[in-house]
Order: structure tokens, then C-alpha cells, then sequence
């Protein structure tokens, strides 16, 4: 009946991120326990974290004023002024980076963060040329697929396979294959990354890190997953923060993904800029988890919570649920699991799967199980032969044991019925 802009087309014209937040949010809801939702990032409820959140209510309630402030007055569109000297004080002892409250903003969640910083840094430019950010590995997140406001704002490369087990592999940046050419806005890479699990080696960052300062632009490195908070890092991996790097960091994933809080940290020019934009769109953050946040951020207590309760938890998680793949797996077909080295989710990778992964997703969504469909996070690829993209599904872990354990062997089943039918 209306006609929609290109712009409306592309923001509510369906996508990726849309099917997966809807599945999710209706399996949340439904109250039935049919429906074992292996789908979208919702991290898992743990009782002690979620002890730590009724404390703080607790807490705000029973100071005076304290509510009140929290929800009935508008933040500036920056963040909360106490909550991002907070944040400055924690990364200065943490990690010894030279950052001011200048290099702080705070956005309406880590999504909404990404969708200012890309369309900030990309697309039409003054001069009338177009620009890109370049993926240097993908599978990337899902969410930005859709997030440039005049079109595809993506070049992708694929990345190097390599088998590191007998169903085990790792995906690697192929810097050969890596090309910085003059319509390249900034790089960006998630570490962990969503989907595969994976954790970009120290090495991997240095080497982008430098090639982003040798060009000019910048380095995004969405660390909704890393340190210090929540720190869903299996092994080994340096922070690490530059004037030229951008580090996008959220309160979703250490239990607060209701509250809406993303942090960008970067140079002061581009933290202002996410002000800026924050107050167009939305005039103002959310409140709330800044308010429960700050005191556990003042006093150390959110590392705590990310290393010895969050973090631990998702090692126990995971080693589950790849237990569980190597049980139910295997028989009338070959598989692989991407190295599981933080973040929430396993990356299976099914070789030569005579159907497509979208296929596979309807005919699990059809048995009740949720997963996301690989070929969703392949965006900014132009090689559509390449089989790979659709041989792939992501599964998270974070549910209850029994739904990941049914789940998962109700995959290992249709993904045997694929084979004996083909
Ligand atoms: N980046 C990555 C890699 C994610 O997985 C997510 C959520 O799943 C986000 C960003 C955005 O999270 P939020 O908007 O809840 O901060």
C-alpha cells in the first residue's frame, strides 16, 4: 500500500538477522518447552550472575533517589558520565592503554554501535565514491549483513581451511588474498567471532592492525565476547586498543543483553561522532544496565564475575556439546567443528552436505530445533560457487542440557537422513 525507500527497503525488507531474532524471541516467549532453540546469541541465564543483577536492584532501590535517576531522567547521548569514568579507570589499570573519557561512548547495544560506525565510515562519500569495509575472514556476524544504508557495504575474503583434528578445524586470515585497495573504509573482525567460535591469534591482529595503520583506516574489532568483560576467551589472547583500532565492547553477553548497552572505545573524534548519532536516532542510551554495571566495573567485581563465573561456565558448556556432537555424529557422513575458542556458539561444517544448510534449517525448524543457517555469514563474498557457504550451520550451547543435547542429535540425524536420501 506505501511504497518503502531504498533505505526501508533494505532495513525492513527481511533478512538474516530478523528470521533468527524473531525465532528467538518467540521461543523465549512461548512458555512451551517444545522447541529447542539452538538459534540466536541469547546468552544463558546463570544463577549467580543473575543473583549479582537482583542484588544490584536491590541496591538501587533501597538508595535514595537512585531509582528515580535511573529511570526518569535522559542520559547525555555520550553515556553516562560516571558510568564511562568508570570504564576509562578499568581499562587504565587493566591493560594499561592510554584512554580518556574522550575515547568513550556508549550506544544503544553493541548492534546499534556497528550500525553507526559502518555507516559512519562507508558507503557514499562527499566525493561521490563508495566505500567498503572489508571482511578479512569470513564466516563474520550475521547482524551486520544488513546494516549499510545505501547497500551492500561489504568486500569479503574467504579464509584458509585448516584441519586441525580428525573433525576439528580452524579458519585463518589468508593475508595473500588480503587487498587494501583505496575503497576500503576500515577492516572489521569479531574476536571471538560469531559464528565459528574462533579467536583471531595474537599474530592474525597484529598483522591487521598494522596494515589498518599503513592505510590509514581503521581497525574494528567487536569484542562483544572478549576481554575484560565477559571474557568468553577459551586460551590465550592479548587485548589490544590503539588510536586507529575501534573496540566495540557490550553488557550483553556477561547477562545484560535486556538493557541494550554497547561501548565503543576510540579516538576521541570517532567516539564523538557516536554521540552525535545517538542523539539523532535515539536521543538518548538506555539507563539501566549502566546503572547496574558501574559500581561492579568501580570496584573490580564485573572481572570476577567474567573470569571466575561467566568464562568457566561457557568452557563446561562448550566441552559438552562437542562430547555430545562426537556421540551422536559420524554415521553416514563426515563433519567438522570449528576449534571452539570462545564466544557461545559451535560452527559445524558438514563436507559435501547434498542439501543446503538453508534446507537443513528448515527441515530441523520443522522437528523443532533452531539453528542459523551458515550460508547467512558468508556476506560480501562474490564467489557464490564456492560450496563451502552452504555445507556450514551455527548451533549455541547455551541452553539447558537437555534441549543442546536433543538438538544436537536430532541435527546428527537429519543430516544422516540428507546423505541416505541423496
Ligand atoms: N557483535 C557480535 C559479534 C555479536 O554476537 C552480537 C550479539 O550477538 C553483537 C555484536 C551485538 O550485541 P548487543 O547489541 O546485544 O550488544
Amino acid at each position: 500500500k506505501f511504497d518503502f525507500s531504498k533505505l526501508g527497503q533494505e532495513l525492513a525488507g527481511g533478512s538474516g538477522i530478523e528470521e533468527l531474532m524473531a525465532d528467538l524471541g518467540e521461543a523465549l516467549n512461548s512458555g512451551g518447552d517444545d522447541i529447542r532453540m539452538l538459534g540466536g546469541g541469547q546468552p544463558a541465564h546463570i544463577p549467580e550472575v543473575n543473583a549479582i543483577w537482583r542484588r544490584r536492584m536491590e541496591e538501587i532501590l533501597a538508595e535514595p533517589g537512585a531509582l528515580e535517576r535511573m529511570l526518569a531522567n535522559y542520559d547525555p547521548p555520550k553515556g553516562n558520565p560516571r558510568f564511562i569514568e568508570a570504564l576509562t579507570t578499568l581499562f587504565q589499570r587493566e591493560f594499561g592503554w592510554p584512554v580518556t573519557d574522550a575515547n568513550f561512548s556508549v550506544t544503544a547495544g553493541g548492534q546499534t554501535a556497528f550500525f553507526f560506525l559502518f555507516n559512519l565510515l562507508a558507503g557514499e562519500m562527499p566525493d561521490g565514491s563508495r566505500k567498503r569495509i572489508l571482511l578479512p575472514l569470513v564466516p563474520e556476524y550475521i547482524g551486520y549483513a544488513n546494516q549499510g544504508t545505501c547497500g551492500n557495504l561489504f568486500r569479503a575474503v574467504p579464509p584458509k581451511i585448516e584441519k586441525t583434528g580428525e573433525h576439528e578445524f580452524k579458519y585463518r586470515v589468508d593475508f595473500d588474498a588480503l587487498e587494501i585497495t583505496d575503497d576500503i573504509a576500515a577492516i572489521c573482525v569479531s574476536r571471538p567471532t560469531n559464528p565459528t567460535g574462533n579467536v583471531l591469534t595474537d599474530g592474525e591482529i597484529e598483522r591487521l592492525s598494522k596494515l589498518a595503520k599503513a592505510h590509514g583506516i581503521p581497525l574494528i574489532i567487536d569484542n562483544a565476547y572478549g576481554a575484560p568483560f565477559p571474557n568468553i576467551i577459551f586460551g590465550d589472547a592479548t587485548p589490544v586498543w590503539d588510536e586507529h583500532i575501534i573496540l566495540t565492547l557490550s553488557l550483553s553477553k556477561i547477562g545484560l543483553p535486556g538493557t541494550r548497552t554497547g561501548i565503543v572505545v576510540a579516538h576521541p573524534r570517532i567516539a564523538a561522532a557516536m554521540a552525535s548519532m545517538s542523539s539523532v536516532v535515539g536521543l538518548a542510551n538506555p539507563n539501566i544496565g549502566q546503572t547496574i554495571a558501574r559500581p561492579l566495573i568501580e570496584s573490580g567485581e564485573i572481572l570476577r564475575l567474567a573470569n571466575e563465573t561467566v568464562k568457566p561456565f561457557y568452557i563446561e558448556k562448550s566441552r559438552q556439546a562437542r562430547e555430545w556432537v562426537a556421540e551422536s555424529f559420524g554415521e553416514g557422513f563426515d563433519y567438522y567443528v570449528h576449534r571452539s575458542e570462545g564466544a557461545l556458539f559451535l560452527w559445524l561444517w558438514f563436507p559435501g552436505l547434498p542439501i543446503s544448510s538453508a534446507e537443513l534449517y528448515e527441515r530441523l525448524k520443522a522437528r523443532g530445533v533452531l539453528i542459523v543457517s551458515g550460508h547467512y555469514f558468508f556476506f560480501g563474498l562474490e564467489d557464490e560457487d564456492w560450496r563451502h557457504r552452504r555445507e556450514c550451520l551455527r548451533m549455541t550451547f547455551t541452553m539447558e542440557e537437555r534441549i543442546v543435547q536433543d538438538g544436537i542429535r536430532t541435527i546428527g540425524e537429519e543430516v544422516a537422513r540428507a546423505w541416505a536420501e541423496a
